[in-house]
């Protein structure tokens, strides 16, 4: 029996979201959402999850700029981040590497990929 986790995601695109929902939800974590990047860098702070998966391009803050926050902030400067990037936002993954970014998965990513990627992150 694994621990539970509490898993944040953070994208300002619903079917996304509900499709990150359904890829996780066999492996029984907690998964708490957010729409923008203020309200991600909120529940970071607030609920300390063991994984942050982040789009890039989200309204009020981007994915980057809540990456950048968090890595600045004790709180949250430890947790595990992956980014879902776009293949239009490959050149970014230098600043992503430069700014403390653990794991990227490229969209479209297929279900069974999420899962790969965040069993590898929560396992490490
Ligand atoms: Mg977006």
């Amino acid at each position: 029996m694994t621990t539970q986790r509490v898993i944040l995601t953070a994208d300002d695109n619903q079917q996304i979201r509900m499709l990150v929902k359904a890829a996780l939800r066999s492996l029984d974590h907690e998964l708490i959402e957010a729409i923008d990047g203020e309200e991600a860098l909120e529940l970071a702070l607030s609920r300390s999850p063991d994984l942050v998966l982040l789009d890039v391009t989200m309204p009020k803050l981007d994915g980057w700029e809540v990456l950048r926050f968090m890595r600045k902030r004790p709180e949250t400067a430890d947790i595990p981040v992956m980014m879902l990037t776009t293949a239009a936002q490959q050149a970014d993954l230098a600043l992503g590497e430069s700014l403390g970014c653990n794991d990227y998965l490229t969209k479209p990513f297929t279900p069974a990929d999420l899962r790969a990627h965040v069993e590898r992150m929560l396992d490490g």
